[in-house]
């Protein structure tokens, strides 16, 4: 049998296929028996994500590569690193940003983050805002820096970056504005911008703007602002604390105000940086890079 735009509307088969899509991250729109041009769109993505043809038609052979990777996708929820022992490696997914003047138009994240991510946007967006992108993945040698850590999310398809242009800098218009939240923990909060239609006016107190010594010009705004940082934790995104420059100079790109790390699964005290790397690439590739030499890092001991 098989299942394309020409099935009829009500197929349980569709269903049942709309679900795996969901769950692998590729969204097929409401899971609603119809094979509508959305569910089309996602076969078609995976499809080429899988290396096969990509018809939109869901035969025996596109059915075979969905219920595979359903089942490594289950495996690898229910016990981490299972599947990548036994040689399975999650894979690396595209996911697609909010267009934004400057900003990236797609990111790649694992398979798991991935789908969260297609979650957490279907609610940003319902919200009128959006999720706009600097990276997601990063390559095994690229090089690093001040700002940017060889113990990074990054390199595992755990970690996204909003794009940096787009808060700090007109919290009267920009897609987000940022609140200090604790100077101690060097903490801030993120809050989107919605439409006045979907999202009640607030007022927050606290936002920073770039270029900001010692945060003296803190100020307040008024607008249908959701709180992101709070909608990315349902996900299992979190924030990392803003470096000292930020604080020091005012140095925006110093705030990390725009990456957030997927840390489902990850077992403090337990799971290493090395472990989550041969999650994603086999170690023959990993050996010699720079994240490899940090692979005995355990996660919130002395790496987070
Ligand atoms: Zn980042």
């Amino acid at each position: 049998m098989t299942l394309s735009r020409e099935t009829p509307k009500g197929s349980e088969s569709v269903a049942a296929v709309q679900q795996l899509l969901l769950a692998l991250g590729f969204y097929p729109g409401p899971v609603d028996k119809n094979f509508d041009h959305r569910t089309e769109q996602a076969v078609i993505r995976f499809q080429e994500f899988a290396g096969i043809y990509a018809d939109g038609c869901i035969g025996p052979i596109t059915m075979a590569a969905i219920e595979n990777a359903y089942q490594h996708h289950v495996i690898e929820l229910n016990s981490p690193g299972t599947a990548a022992a036994s040689g399975n490696l999650i894979p690396f997914m595209k996911v697609h940003a909010d267009d934004f003047p400057g900003g990236n138009h797609c990111l790649f994240l694992r398979a798991d983050a991935a789908h969260a991510y297609t979650l957490l946007k279907e609610q940003v967006n319902a919200r009128g805002g959006m999720l706009t992108s600097s990276a997601g993945r990063r390559c095994l040698n690229a090089h690093t820096a001040y700002n940017r850590s060889a113990t990074s999310f990054h390199y595992l398809g755990r970690a996204l970056d909003l794009f940096f242009w787009c808060a700090l800098r007109r919290p009267d218009s920009d897609p987000y504005v940022v609140q200090l939240e604790d100077s101690v923990k060097r903490s801030l909060r993120v809050f989107a911008r919605g439409t006045a239609d979907k999202v009640a006016e607030v007022t927050l107190e606290n936002i920073l703007v770039s270029g900001d010594p010692g945060f003296t010009k803190k100020r307040s705004v008024t607008g249908p602002f959701f709180d992101l940082t709070a909608l990315m934790a349902e996900f299992d995104f979190y924030p990392i604390p803003y470096r000292l420059r930020f604080e020091q100079n005012g140095d925006p790109l110093a705030s990390e105000w725009w990456h957030f790390q997927f840390e489902q699964g990850l077992i403090p005290g337990a799971s290493t940086f090395g472990g989550e790397l041969l999650k994603v690439y086999p170690q023959d590739q990993l050996e010699g890079t720079p994240p490899w030499r940090f692979r005995d890092r355990v996660y919130k001991v002395n790496w987070r």
